[in-house]
């Protein structure tokens, strides 16, 4: 259930109804608007009628939410979110590139890519410091380290960064050097490290878990916003079927329904989608074109050198590419490369 409070309540009629939402067993989530208030019931309300609430002083109307995630539903929220990073706006009407190497392999590396990248017109800086890979024995990351060269990187050519907290034991020390904290498709229902992100003041990149459906996912998002961080921005990242051509098979109609059931931005890594460098470029204009409000590119100085991912990396002669006709569809359909 989510009420709506009547316009220009004060503070203490604002109170008295969360307490009575209290009472009722339920905890209050309360989204100021520009004109209105909207509280957000979590818990179980049935108990509780739509008429008992609809009869409380200031309460202007009261809707049941029939879709098992809330406050990820358009109904909880018409307008699009609008998440914000160092002045940079996901969910808005730019598509923002975020560009970077799959993992942050050493200094010179992703210092070199971030300038290729910048100077391309990416707007967000990728690169994983901690990797979750199939074999124990592949490289997974350089922690720490990967995290200071980010962190560099970052001061260097003012790119924000997006990177992956793979446990709640690291995300503390990811939260530290990160914008915006990665959650990738391996722990999409690790349901501890969704709350604990949930509970931290930095936006989350929340990636489709390879098998879930749209349920889960928006369900999963639904446990990092009902701990209090709004600001999660939806990543379809290519589910796995029964193709064995592409790493994943990109579910492109995911964009539109997610944008049309959910308030939160949505963005594509067509890389994880593919895993073919050459099927990126297409596959990137495609959901442009389909709405997506952002793309999260893996591209590295010498693909063939890379220490994870080479195959799906873009050249930065192919990145530049993609930026030129990704520039070309977005003022197709009234929106620009941010
Ligand atoms: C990544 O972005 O490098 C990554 C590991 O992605 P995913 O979780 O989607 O596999
Ligand atoms: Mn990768």
């Amino acid at each position: 259930m989510i009420l709506i409070l009547k316009k220009n309540l004060n503070e203490e009629d604002i109170q008295r109804i969360i307490e009575r939402v209290r009472e009722a067993g339920l905890t209050p989530h309360i989204s100021k608007g520009e004109e209105r208030i909207i509280i957000g019931l979590i818990g179980d309300s049935r108990a509780k009628d739509r008429e008992y609430w609809l009869n409380m002083n200031g309460v202007e109307d009261a809707i049941r939410i029939l879709r098992p995630f809330k406050l990820a539903s358009r109904e909880f929220r018409k307008k699009n979110t609008v998440v914000k990073v160092d002045g940079i706006e996901i969910g808005g009407k730019g598509v923002v590139v975020m560009a970077g190497p799959c993992s942050v392999e050493g200094r010179k590396q992703i210092l070199n890519i971030a300038k290729i990248v910048k100077d391309l017109g990416a707007k967000i800086l990728r690169g994983g410091a901690f990797k979750p890979r199939t074999s124990p024995y592949s490289f997974r990351g350089l922690g720490r380290e990967g995290l200071l060269y980010l962190k560099e990187a970052k001061e260097k050519f003012g790119l924000p960064i997006v990177t992956e907290a793979m446990s709640i034991e690291q995300l503390d020390l990811v939260a530290e050097y990160a914008d915006i904290i990665q959650i990738g498709a391996r722990n999409m229902q690790n349901f501890s490290l969704l709350e604990a992100v949930g509970k931290i003041e930095k936006p989350v990149l929340l990636k489709r878990g390879m098998s879930a459906k749209i349920e889960e996912f928006l369900l999963a998002a639904e446990y990092i916003l009902s701990n209090g961080n709004r600001d999660v921005i939806l990543c379809e990242r290519g589910i796995r079927t029964f193709e064995t051509y592409t790493r994943n098979t990109l579910d492109i109609s995911a964009i539109p329904l997610l944008k049309s059931i959910t308030h939160l931005p949505v963005i594509v890594d067509p890389s994880h989608a593919t895993g073919k460098r050459e099927l990126v470029t297409p596959v990137s204009l495609a959901s442009i074109a389909a709405g997506a409000d952002g793309l999260l590119i893996e591209v590295h100085p010498e693909p063939e050198k890379a220490l994870s991912d080479g195959l799906q990396s873009l050249y930065p002669h192919q990145f530049k590419e993609l930026m030129r006709k990704g520039k070309v569809i977005s003022e197709a359909i009234g929106r620009s490369i941010l």
